[in-house]
């Protein structure tokens, strides 16, 4: 049975933060469904025991506890273990987890500990546990340590000589600044790889991106796009010199917790067969953030971190551009002070059109993608994205630039048969507004509107294939490697 040990900082329902959180929540479980040359997968995953884990699962039982060396003595590792659906979890507490910090918290020194001592003692652990995993799976640079050590130890200890790695991008740019310190005292010294830029050298993401027997970007757009110098952060020419064991895999969607059919919190249930319910959806939505019901109008909706990365600005300045046409349009979202501003003077100045919430509202957005006929994500980057995949589970047609998870999920309106959405290239107010534009002609013509939607409802977001792809990659290393 293939032995997999999933290493993350975050995963649902335990914690999380964001949409690593999604990924390392279900994945895991995806896996655990599939099975492998006739045999299940024995995947296991490990956690930082944080704070908020702590408080929901507090008495968790010790299994064991072990020294890890650093250059200012040994720190203590302790591991606990629990189950959750049929799925092993390991816990790793240790006095570099402090119990008041978040999960990201902005002192990099302390996240750089934290993880660091993390990602060793999860690796450490199989050891004491005497489970030899055949693959590590690490993901994002919270993890990466695990992958350099891994690589490093393998060479003088048997016990990880057939033991594999693979590492997943999330988000490329979030490299681990801050680190160094503790890979020095963790005895990580800098890489001398001239493939790594000067200032990459001891940093936990690059580090991993040359170590990793496998890395994986969350679309196959992404992993193409981290390779050129517009989305590479500087690691592009690192990435090409190892193109070779390079994939992209979608991420997949939490298929039965988002599902119109079944969703509580919206007000008419619905599903592709008969969209019909969706205008009282919208209607009351447009009624409860204080717009005046309307029919003929589409409804534009955002939800979205207010970050440089979404390009809530260039929502805004190109729902300015295109005032001149009807829409209206509700925006939910926190984040950068300054997008927020710009987001509450664009209702200042549309105050019959546009209402903005700055908050994180996980029902109203269910209401939302239930309600609104047009997401709109005109992202600068976008590794995979989820919400244009809820929006179309939802009916609500997706008008996003066309860059990463977006390109690879999303098929514009042009192709008459399978189109579910509309793209545009470059992420400026212009290009949006030309295809809002787009959008706001054929919203008009019903027979067109409704088969975009049907291709949006009927697209498979699950797990299963992308689950599969992992597998046959995991399968692959382990032949190849023996
Ligand atoms: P990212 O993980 O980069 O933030 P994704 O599109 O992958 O972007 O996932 C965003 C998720 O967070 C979606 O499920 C979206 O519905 C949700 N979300 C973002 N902002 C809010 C908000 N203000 N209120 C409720 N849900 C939000």
């Amino acid at each position: 049975m293939i032995k997999i040990l999933f290493i993350a900082s975050e995963a649902d329902p335990l914690i999380k933060v964001g949409g690593l959180g999604d990924v390392a929540g279900s994945l895991p479980m995806a896996l655990k469904k599939i099975k492998y040359k006739g045999e299940t997968v024995d995947i296991r995953l490990a956690l930082p025991y944080h704070p908020v884990i702590r408080q929901k699962y507090p008495n968790v039982e010790q299994i064991t506890a072990f020294s890890i060396q650093t250059s200012s003595g040994p720190v203590s590792a302790q591991i606990h273990q629990m189950e959750l659906n049929g799925l092993p979890i390991y816990l790793i507490n240790g006095s570099p987890i402090p119990q008041d910090a978040p999960v990201y918290s902005l002192d990099t020194r302390q996240d750089g500990w934290k993880y660091t001592f993390f990602s060793i003692a999860a690796l450490e652990m199989t050891r004491h546990l005497d489970w030899q995993p055949d693959i590590i799976h690490a993901n994002d640079w919270h993890t990466a340590v695990s992958v350099v050590a891994l690589a490093r130890q393998k060479q003088e200890d048997p016990f990880f000589a057939n033991t594999h790695s693979v590492f997943t991008i999330h988000n490329l740019p979030f490299m681990g600044a801050g680190t160094e310190a503790a890979l020095d005292a963790f005895g990580i010294a800098p890489s001398r790889d001239v493939r790594l830029p000067i200032w990459a050298r001891q940093f936990p993401l690059p580090l991993g991106l040359l170590y990793a027997d496998h890395i994986v970007a969350v679309s196959p757009s992404y992993a193409h796009e981290i390779m050129t110098p517009e989305f590479g952060c500087g690691l592009e020419g690192l990435i090409q010199s190892r193109s070779e064991v390079v994939s992209g895999i979608l991420n997949g969607l939490d298929t039965q917790a988002w599902d119109p059919s079944t969703d509580k919190v919206i007000l008419n249930q619905y599903s592709k067969q008969d969209l019909t319910p969706r205008l009282a959806n919208k209607l009351t939505l447009e009624q409860e953030v204080g717009l005046k019901p309307d029919a003929e109008t589409p409804l534009l909706i955002l939800i979205s971190r207010m970050d440089q990365q979404k390009g809530v600005d260039i929502a805004i300045e190109g729902l300015r551009q295109t005032s001149d046409i009807p829409w209206k349009a509700i925006l939910l979202g926190t984040g950068d002070p300054n997008l927020e501003q710009a987001s509450r003077r664009l209702e200042v100045d549309f105050p019959d059109r546009v209402r903005t919430l700055i908050r994180f509202d996980a029902n109203l957005s269910r209401r939302m993608y239930s309600g609104g006929d047009i997401i709109l994500m005109p992202s600068r980057y976008e590794p995979c994205g989820l919400a244009q995949m809820i929006a179309m589970r939802y009916g609500c047609v997706p008008l996003a630039r066309s860059v990463g998870g977006l390109t690879d999920t999303i098929r514009d309106a042009a192709d008459l048969i399978r189109g579910n959405g509309f793209l545009f290239d470059d992420p400026t107010p212009e290009d949006f507004s030309k295809g809002l534009r787009r959008a706001a002609i054929l919203f008009g013509e019903k027979a067109v509107w409704s088969s975009l939607q049907y291709q949006g409802m009927q697209s498979d977001f699950s797990w299963h294939q992308s689950a599969v792809a992992y597998l046959k990659i995991y399968q692959s290393l382990e032949e190849r490697h023996g």
